[in-house]
C-alpha cells in the first residue's frame, strides 16, 4: 500500500524524533517538580531552563523573556484580554488595532473586548493578504494602546510587514504583538529585528507536541497574568510546569534554529515545483494561486481548482491529506474570513485548497500528490459532464 502524502503542515506537524526523545528523557529523568529544591526538582528545573534558553536562541531574545503557555490560543488571549486591560488601566475606551485575517484566537478576544466597551479596528488587506503600514498609521488614535498583527497568515501563508508596522507603533508609543505561530520554523524570526513587544509561539506548528507554546514578552514591556496561582515562571504563568512538553519544545526550537535557513529555500523550490506541475497537468487556467507566491511562507500554497469543490476534490484523493481552509477551525463550514478578506466570493472560496509542505516532504511525494490530484480532478470533471 502506498503511504499517504501529508501536505497539511500548517494545521500541525508530526513530532520530530529529537522532540520525542527530549520528552521521554524528561519523563524518565526530569519528573520532579521544578519548584522543589531537592535533587529531583533541581534536575527538572535544569530541563526547564535549558528549554527556555533554546527557545530564546531561536528568536534572539533572553531566557527571562520567555513565558511558557499551553499554546498560541493562550498566548494570544493573554495579550488581548489580560495585558491590554492592564495597560488601559480600566479605561475601556482604549483602542486596539488588528487585522481582518487574524486567527480566531485573536479575533474572538478582540470581539470580547468590544463587548466590554473597548474600540477595535480590523485593518483590511490587499488581494495578496498584505496589510498596508500606511493604513495602520492612519488607524492610530490617541487612545490606541496595542496592535496585534500576525507575522504570517495560516491560510494564505502571506507574510505581513510587521517590522515596518512595529516601527510606526514605536513612534506613537503603542505596544505591538505579533502572532508568529505559522512563521516559526518556516522563516527566520528575530524579535530584535522585528521590534515587537510580544510574540506568540505554537509548539505543534514546528515539530513539538501539542499543548505547549510560548509568549515572548520584551523586558520592561507591561505584563499581567491570565491565571493566578503559585509562583511558577515568576508568577507569569502559574501551574506546575509540564517539563516533558517544555523539553520537547526546546529540542524542536534548537532543531529549527539550525535547519530554517536550508529548509526555507528547499521547501520554496518544492512548493513552486508543485504549483508548476499542477498547472502543467490540469491546465494553467484551471489552477490559480490565490495570492502572490513571492510574499508567502515558503511552504504554503493556497490554490483554486476552477470548477470543482475542494472538499469533493480532497475526498476523491487517495493519498493526499490537505485542508480546504484553516484546518484548526474547519468545523465552521462558512466561507473562510481570510479568503473573503482577499476578495474571493463563496464559489471561489469553495474551490480553494490549502497545501502546506514541511520537513518530511520530498520531490517524490510531490509527484505522487500531483498524479493523485490530477486523477481526482479529471474524475470530478467527467462526473459533471
Ligand atoms: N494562530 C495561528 C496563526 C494559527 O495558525 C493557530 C492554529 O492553527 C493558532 C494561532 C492557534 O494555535 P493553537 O490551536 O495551537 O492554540
Amino acid at each position: 500500500m502506498m503511504k499517504r502524502i501529508y501536505l497539511d503542515y500548517n494545521a500541525t506537524t508530526p513530532v520530530s524524533r529529537k522532540a520525542i526523545e527530549a520528552a521521554i528523557h524528561a519523563m524518565e529523568s526530569g519528573w520532579g517538580n521544578p519548584g522543589c529544591t531537592h535533587e529531583a526538582g533541581i534536575e527538572a528545573k535544569r530541563l526547564v531552563e535549558l528549554a527556555k534558553e533554546r527557545v530564546a536562541r531561536m528568536i534572539n531574545c533572553h531566557g527571562d523573556e520567555i513565558v511558557f503557555v499551553s499554546g498560541a490560543t493562550e498566548a494570544n488571549n493573554t495579550v488581548l484580554l489580560s495585558i491590554l486591560p492592564h495597560v488601559a488601566k480600566g479605561s475601556t475606551s482604549s483602542h486596539l488595532i488588528t487585522t481582518e485575517i487574524e486567527h480566531p484566537s485573536v479575533l474572538n478576544p478582540a470581539i470580547r473586548l468590544m463587548e466590554l466597551g473597548y474600540k477595535c479596528t480590523f485593518l483590511k488587506v490587499d488581494k495578496d493578504g498584505r496589510v498596508d503600514p500606511q493604513a495602520f498609521e492612519a488607524a492610530i488614535r490617541p487612545t490606541t494602546r496595542l496592535a496585534s498583527i500576525m507575522l504570517a497568515n495560516n491560510e494564505l501563508g502571506t507574510i505581513e510587514p510587521v517590522r515596518e508596522i512595529a516601527e510606526i507603533a514605536k513612534r506613537y508609543g503603542i505596544l505591538i504583538h505579533t502572532d508568529a505561530s505559522q512563521a516559526i520554523g518556516k522563516i527566520p524570526v528575530d524579535v530584535e529585528s522585528l521590534g515587537v513587544d510580544y510574540l506568540t509561539i505554537a509548539g505543534h506548528k514546528f515539530y513539538a507536541p501539542k499543548g505547549i507554546g510560548c509568549l515572548y514578552v520584551r523586558r520592561r514591556a507591561p505584563f499581567f497574568p491570565m491565571f493566578f496561582g503559585g509562583g511558577q515562571i515568576g508568577g507569569r504563568r502559574p501551574g506546575t510546569e509540564p517539563v516533558p512538553l517544555m523539553a520537547a519544545l526546546g529540542a524542536s526550537a534548537e532543531e529549527v534554529s539550525q535547519t530554517v535557513y536550508e529548509e526555507g529555500p528547499r521547501q520554496k523550490a518544492l512548493r513552486d515545483y508543485f504549483y508548476g506541475l499542477l498547472k502543467e497537468r490540469i491546465g494553467g487556467e484551471r489552477v490559480l494561486a490565490n495570492v502572490s507566491l513571492e510574499t508567502t511562507l515558503p511552504n504554503t500554497l493556497s490554490v483554486r481548482f476552477k470548477g470543482v469543490e475542494s472538499r469533493n476534490l480532497l475526498s476523491k484523493c487517495r493519498y493526499v491529506m490537505a485542508s480546504t481552509g484553516a484546518a484548526c477551525h474547519e468545523v465552521e463550514a462558512s466561507v473562510s474570513h481570510v479568503l473573503a478578506a482577499i476578495g474571493l466570493g463563496p464559489k471561489e472560496a469553495s474551490e480553494t485548497v490549502r497545501f502546506s509542505l514541511g520537513r518530511y516532504t520530498d520531490k517524490e511525494a510531490i509527484e505522487i500528490a500531483v498524479n493523485d490530484i490530477e486523477r481526482a480532478y479529471m474524475e470530478l470533471k467527467e462526473e459533471r459532464s
